[in-house]
């Protein structure tokens, strides 16, 4: 018998939010995997659309999810770099196929629930085509051997995701349908998590969460909500770039601080702006809440956040606000990764490294639970880390609703073997049914 934590006298959670989601999503537990269409059929460190147009299957994907019992499938509608992959008239769509639609079809004819996840302020693509929306750097420094001036916008090559160009296509022509494409290549790949992938090196750009791109991000949202049955609507990237801390003093930033703080407070460094850098965020949320409840009071809205300190990082550096957020949106998301800084399969080393990642996950969220309004489903990995270390990270992090794991592609078939007895012996598959 595996012994749990028992999560409960941590959380402050109003018991008619943990009824409405149990009600909403039919069943007593969560169990859901993600998928993340562009990143290819392994790990999650390529962008690969010629996989998504050719060689993803749908069916394949549900009659494996129903084998190992998951009742929910979360799909990544939009990445980092920007595409949207469903039939929009809004949004960049370079895979010529209505991924979420063809998801959504399938998922009728079986027991499996579909949400959405959303990358909000992130966007390489955006990046290229409004440059002007890009948020803006408020003094000079370096990052990853990265220079950047005071003023300059914040697009910088891409930390984890990498590019092989198609069969018989040359770089130049590919940099046309995939423009935020640069022409270096990094070679060789490393253990640690931002040297694991190689390829062509892409852009990426965070967007200024007071531009206009915010309009575009709901017009979207709209879209979705409106064309497609889900059952749950997640914001990822529902923040600041957490690389820097001098984002976003563009004009608007800047007058909008003004306006309300009036000329004293320092930007970059006051209360006062860690204040507002919450506002905007929690600003977005709001609307994006209202959008989806608008078109349907039946869809959940939800928001990924990343655990870690609450003052040097949430607070000053993403400018998420967890008590305030999840007053807004109906569930909170951690995402709960410490086996994707290292796995002991690739030494003892790296297993330590991972081991004080877990402690330090978990000791964060006993120590922060309390910030949350909302229902909490921690989503943790599957890939790059072993079936005992995926294991210990789902039972670690189940704070009582169930537990998704990402991501679809990667999980090794021992794995799934584990996925499949965890919801059996674990869960219950009486948990599970709707
Ligand atoms: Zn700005």
């Amino acid at each position: 018998m595996v012994r749990k934590l028992e999560w409960s006298k941590y959380f402050k959670i109003e018991s008619h939010k943990i009824d409405a989601f149990i009600n909403h999503f039919g069943a007593k537990k969560t169990y859901a995997m993600g998928l993340m269409p562009i990143r290819g059929p392994k790990g999650f460190r390529k962008l690969d659309y010629e996989f998504v147009e050719k060689d993803l299957n749908v069916a394949e994907i549900m009659n494996k999810l129903e084998r190992a019992h998951f009742n929910t499938l979360g799909i990544v509608i939009k990445d980092t770099d920007g595409a949207c992959t469903w039939d929009t008239n809004v949004g960049w769509n370079p895979t010529d196929r209505d991924i979420l639609g063809e998801f959504c079809d399938a998922g009728k004819e079986s027991d499996i629930k579909i949400n959405v996840s959303f990358t909000s302020m992130n966007d390489a693509y955006q990046g290229y085509l409004h440059p002007e929306r890009v948020s803006v750097h408020g003094k000079s420094g370096e990052k990853h051997g990265i220079k950047y001036k005071e003023g300059e916008i914040s697009t910088h090559i891409e930390g984890e995701m990498r590019i092989d160009l198609p069969e018989g296509i040359s770089f130049k022509d590919y940099q046309k349908k995939i423009p935020f494409l640069t022409e270096q290549i990094d070679e060789k790949a490393g253990k640690s998590r931002d040297t694991r992938s190689k390829g062509y090196i892409p852009l990426t750009s965070f967007m200024c969460p007071n531009s206009e791109h915010q309009n575009y991000l709901l017009a979207l949202a709209e879209e979705v909500v409106k064309d497609y049955s889900i059952k749950g609507f997640f914001a990822d990237y529902i923040r600041y770039d957490g690389a820097f801390t001098d984002l976003c003093t563009c004009h608007r930033c800047i007058q909008k601080f003004r306006d309300k703080y009036g000329n004293k407070p320092k930007l970059l460094k006051s209360n006062d702006w860690y204040d507002f850098k919450a506002d905007t965020i929690a600003h977005y949320a709001q609307k994006l809440h209202n959008t989806i409840k608008s078109i349907n009071k039946n869809c959940v809205s939800g928001w990924f956040c990343l655990p870690g300190p609450k003052k040097l990082f949430s607070r000053k550096r993403l400018g998420q606000d967890w008590t305030k957020l999840s007053s807004i949106l109906d569930i909170v998301s951690p995402m709960e990764y410490p086996y994707l800084m290292g796995t002991r399969d690739d030494g003892w080393y790296w297993g330590k490294v991972a081991d004080l990642f877990y402690w330090y996950f978990i000791r964060n969220m006993k120590k922060r639970a309390k910030e949350f309004k909302a229902p909490v489903l921690s989503v943790t990995n599957s890939v790059e880390c072993n079936v005992k270390e995926m294991l210990k990270q789902m039972r670690g992090f189940d704070f009582g609703l169930g537990i998704a794991v990402f991501k679809y592609y990667g999980t090794s078939d021992q794995q799934w073997e584990a996925l499949r007895k965890y919801a059996e012996e674990e869960i219950g598959l009486e948990n599970l049914k709707f």
